[in-house]
């Protein structure tokens, strides 16, 4: 029988207000993992009410301290069952099992018990005048929204339920429709270390319906969205008429730029992980990437050669480095790009197309890591968001061409930059229009940091203090001595 996931609303475990469902639908096998109740705004309100109930009663009381003991005891927790929830990530995603195991489930882990030391630490303004004190105050903001995309689900949303827990709100936490099972064994877990009923509400459901409700409720006062940036488009223009305040982490094209000083042999090792890491559905992916002219040949021979090489196939072998993508029409979008390039004018150096797999994986959105050269750097396949595994490469004459390919974009999230040259590593830093640049290394990550974009790659930061700041609002008090 198919497992029904319920909602989380006041603490109770419960089906939708329609009573109807939507089906979860495997990338790997094509069959149903589980139904998700298929929620409309009568369940947000359900939620919002149980929300503000809740940020009125004993939960208004807890302490710092209460509140960063309960983050650290969820990640004692979600580690304790790290290889299992790392399974029902991976069935639910497509992703390879070790990847959930060793980034995806970590990660989570982390941010609770990173919040949870940074909000003992977190102090406020003390400004004094000569007559006068002023001190900032920080209040939680309320009921806060949660809206999490398909690529990193717990990753992403304890990124976000930790700060905001640790600033003493109520949440509404709408995970995406396809990849809801971890949410669901979040909202379990928060309840079995004790969290009030109604601090954290989960409702899920499809965008439009279950999120536009939630971004629309008079009550729920914040919004923090990560998705695509149409979405955040329709996402940032709801939450601004209604003056809530709002954080958006959106799309990228991020430009892995290699100049000829680098380590070639590390470049290119990062270049491959950057570009294919969760089948390339990472905002960060490094989808561009951009070699110097002098050794454009030699690193694209070894670029090719590195990703033909790798595994695609099941998700639960630790051989494997790419599993499914995240769903069929998903993986029939990236190949739809792959068609373009070549009508661009690309040349499809290794894959472009589905492996063989077999019985059952071959009912699975698996496709073939991709590497296309020869595109103009202003082409739709080379500017547009392909969130797959799909890379073009392109070279470039000197450092100023190298900024101008990489900004030619309309996002700004992410870069990373290879040279042993320390001063061209500071110049081409500050001048690429990016949120977040990388130095001979991807991905590596201080959750002090601020985390987010430019252009059409969001608005606002989340990490570190930012996200403290974010999730409360500081009212000074000014004293006449
Ligand atoms: P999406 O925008 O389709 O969906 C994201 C979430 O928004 C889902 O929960 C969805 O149900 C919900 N949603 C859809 N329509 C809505 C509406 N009208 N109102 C409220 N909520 C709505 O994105 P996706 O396809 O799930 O995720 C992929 C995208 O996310 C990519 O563009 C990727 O770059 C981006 N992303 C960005 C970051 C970042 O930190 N910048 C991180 C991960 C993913």
């Amino acid at each position: 029988m198919t497992t029904a996931l319920p909602n989380c609303i006041a603490g109770n475990f419960q089906p939708a207000r329609t009573g109807e469902t939507l089906d979860n639908v495997s990338s790997v096998t094509g069959g149903v993992l589980c139904t998700i109740p298929r929620s409309d705004a009568r369940d947000v309100a359900d939620a919002a009410e149980a929300a503000k109930a809740a940020r009125e009663g004993e939960w208004a009381r807890w302490s710092v301290g209460q509140r960063a003991d309960l983050l650290d005891a969820v990640a004692d927790i979600i580690e304790s069952r790290l290889e299992e929830i790392a399974a029902i990530e991976s069935r639910d995603t497509g992703k390879p099992f070790r990847l959930a195991a060793t980034v995806d489930i970590p990660r989570a882990v982390a941010n609770f018990r990173f919040f949870a030391s940074a909000v003992r630490q977190h102090h406020d303004g003390f400004h004094e005048m000569a007559d006068a004190i002023n001190y900032t105050l920080r209040r939680p903001i309320g009921t806060v929204g949660l809206i999490t995309p398909w690529n990193l689900p717990l990753y992403l949303l304890s990124w976000k339920t930790a700060p905001e827990l640790a600033m003493g709100n109520t949440i509404v936490a709408k995970p995406s429709e396809i990849t809801p099972m971890s949410a669901t064994v979040l909202a379990e877990i928060l309840h079995e270390v004790g969290l009030p009923p109604g601090v954290f509400n989960l409702v899920h459901g499809l965008g439009h319906e279950a999120g536009q409700a939630i971004v629309e409720h008079p009550d729920i006062g914040a919004i923090s969205f990560t998705g695509g940036t149409s979405t955040g488009a329709i996402v940032g223009r709801t939450a601004s008429e209604r003056f809530k305040k709002v954080s958006l982490e959106l799309g990228g094209k991020n430009a892995t730029v290699v100049f000829d000083d680098c380590d070639v042999e590390k470049a290119v090792e990062g270049a491959v992980r950057a570009g294919f890491a969760n089948q390339g559905q990472v905002c960060l992916c490094g989808s561009r990437v951009l070699v110097q002219e002098g050794i454009y040949d030699r690193f694209k021979a070894a670029f090719v050669e590195r990703v033909s090489n790798m595994s695609v196939g099941d998700p639960a072998d630790p051989d494997t480095s790419l599993g499914a993508l995240i769903s069929h029409g998903h993986r029939e979008k990236v190949e739809a790009f792959v068609a373009l390039a070549k009508e661009e004018g690309g040349t499809i150096e290794t894959g472009g197309t589905r492996p063989q797999l077999g019985a059952p994986l071959d009912a699975g959105a698996f496709l073939r890591p991709t590497v296309i050269s020869g595109l103009n750097t202003s082409s739709r396949t080379a500017t547009e968001e392909i969130f797959g595994p799909v890379v073009t490469i392109h070279p470039f004459k000197d450092e100023a061409d190298a900024v101008r390919i990489a900004n030619c974009v309309e996002y700004g999230l992410a870069a990373s930059v290879w040279t042993q040259n320390l001063g061209r590593a500071h110049r081409v830093s500050a001048a690429l229009d990016v949120g977040m640049v990388w130095v001979n290394t991807w991905l590596m990550r201080d959750l002090r940091v601020p985390f987010g974009g430019v252009k059409a790659s969001g608005v606002g930061r989340e990490g570190g203090h930012h996200s403290l700041e974010f999730f409360s609002e500081p009212k000074n008090v000014c004293i006449k001595l």
